[in-house]
């Protein structure tokens, strides 16, 4: 785990390709203003009558809201914002630069996480070039120095901040246990599958006395938790253990059915919110491939069966590019996502495999992958559909499904209190998906 400020390593290659994105940074976004930014950006109009006038129609003021949020964007039916000039750049931004924007318009697709007095910058998926930068290369995700003056951190007090503290332990103790995670997800040796089991087993070995809010090292018992922290970790780091979790793992077979009608509600619930064009296209081509649009039991394990077919054949014929795309989206996943967040770790790689599952079934049902059977032999051109495919499945998720409120609730409904035996069966049975 590094001990200075850090950032991946394609964010050091992302760049805003602005007009030529094949999508806008704010589209679908709810776009908050503080009390602060509402007051400057109307100061800044008040010369030009028009201006004015078009801001006011365009922010709606939310005075009973909190500081940061006393005014929101008001986007247009189509989910875009209407500051947006013809080209689809922010006329607010061409006419009056950065200062004006509201904080997460500036700072979007940036994430800043100040770890104590450590800084880590990454980026969401949801912006297509972080995506490509992010899913495409193999050392996208290697940790590189931060600098000094960094071009990503421009706005450090709307950083998100984690306090370490000793009081803490679940906190303190998270980036020990976070390193282990990843030491654990890099031994790519195992399928994925088997290292989201890894990853549940070792969170199940830590259920009972680490997660938010522990009593377990308060005061004398501190050295003795800690110690029992270090074992279950060091336990993980065993070519012996891991290849029997793997070998357990590798024998389950469950059926796929009722996932995959759990992930078609996911997908036709955010596509019925109205969510922009590219992402009900997305939908449709799945639903469509997959067979999926409606239908009960028997639909739900045929659809099931293709998906495991489709599967098969990309892992036979592009599993390298396939494998990158989700190991590098799930280290991204620990880094951007602190599992503090979660009540529990097991609680949190149940989200982690919920979102695997989900972006499994989504891109082996686009229409694009759907051709790619077609193909005798994989060649360069099929493998750029194929990362196109990808990207756009990532980048769309990312954007309409893992932070909108509705899908946050179904999956703390499903992981219920988030903790013991119960929830470790519910980790396989998606990381088998
Ligand atoms: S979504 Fe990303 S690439 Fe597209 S305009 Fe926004 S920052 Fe630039």
């Amino acid at each position: 785990m590094p001990s200075e400020s850090t950032l991946p390593r394609y964010m050091t290659r992302f760049r805003c390709i602005a007009e030529r994105c094949e999508d806008t940074c704010c589209s679908g976004l709810k776009v908050p203003v503080s009390g602060s930014h509402w007051q400057r950006m109307q100061a800044v109009v008040s010369s030009d009558p028009e201006e004015s006038e078009r801001l006011r129609q365009c922010v709606s003021p939310n005075p009973g809201g909190a500081p940061t949020e006393q005014a929101f964007i008001q986007m247009r039916p189509d989910g875009h914002c209407p500051l947006l000039d013809a080209e689809r750049l922010c006329s607010l931004q061409r006419r009056h630069g950065d200062a004006l924007l509201p904080d997460i318009c500036a700072t979007f697709p940036r994430v800043v996480t100040r770890w104590g007095e450590r800084v880590e910058v990454s980026g969401t998926l949801a912006c297509p070039e972080v995506a490509r930068s992010c899913l495409l290369e193999e050392d996208a995700l290697e940790p590189v120095p931060l600098p000094a003056s960094s071009p990503h951190v421009t706005r450090p007090e709307t950083a998100r901040h984690i306090p370490v503290d000793t009081e803490d332990a679940y906190t303190f103790h998270a980036e020990t246990v976070r390193a282990a995670m990843l030491r654990l997800l890099h031994r790519r040796e195992y399928p994925l599958a088997s290292r989201l089991a890894m990853l549940g087993q070792l969170a199940y070995g830590l259920d009972d006395f680490y997660f938010r809010g522990t009593e377990a090292f308060r005061g004398e018992a501190r050295s003795g938790a800690e110690a029992r922290l270090n074992k279950v970790l060091q336990r993980f780091e065993r070519p012996d253990i891991l290849d029997a979790v793997h070998r357990d793992f590798t024998g389950l077979t469950l059926p796929g059915g009722p996932c995959v009608g759990l992930f078609r509600s996911v997908l036709k619930a955010r596509m019925a919110a109205g969510r922009g064009e590219r992402f009900s296209s997305l939908v449709r081509g799945v639903l469509d491939s997959l067979r999926l649009e409606n239908g009960g039991a028997s639909d739900l394990d045929a659809a099931w069966h293709t998906y495991a077919e489709r599967w098969s054949h990309l892992e036979a014929r592009y599993g390298e590019r396939v494998h990158r795309y989700f190991h590098n989206s799930t280290e991204h996943q620990l880094w951007r996502a602190p599992f503090t967040d979660s009540p529990s770790l097991l609680a949190y790689v149940f989200r982690l495999t919920l979102r695997v599952g989900l972006l499994r079934l989504t891109l082996a049902g686009h229409p694009r992958v759907a051709e790619l059977r077609h193909k005798p032999s994989p060649t360069s051109e099929s493998q750029e559909h194929l990362d196109r495919a990808a990207v756009e499945t990532f980048q769309l998720l990312a954007k309409h499904v893992e932070q909108s409120p509705d899908y946050l609730s179904l999956a703390e409904g499903l992981v219920g209190p988030g903790r013991g035996a119960e929830t470790l069966g519910k980790v396989l049975v998606f990381a088998t998906f």
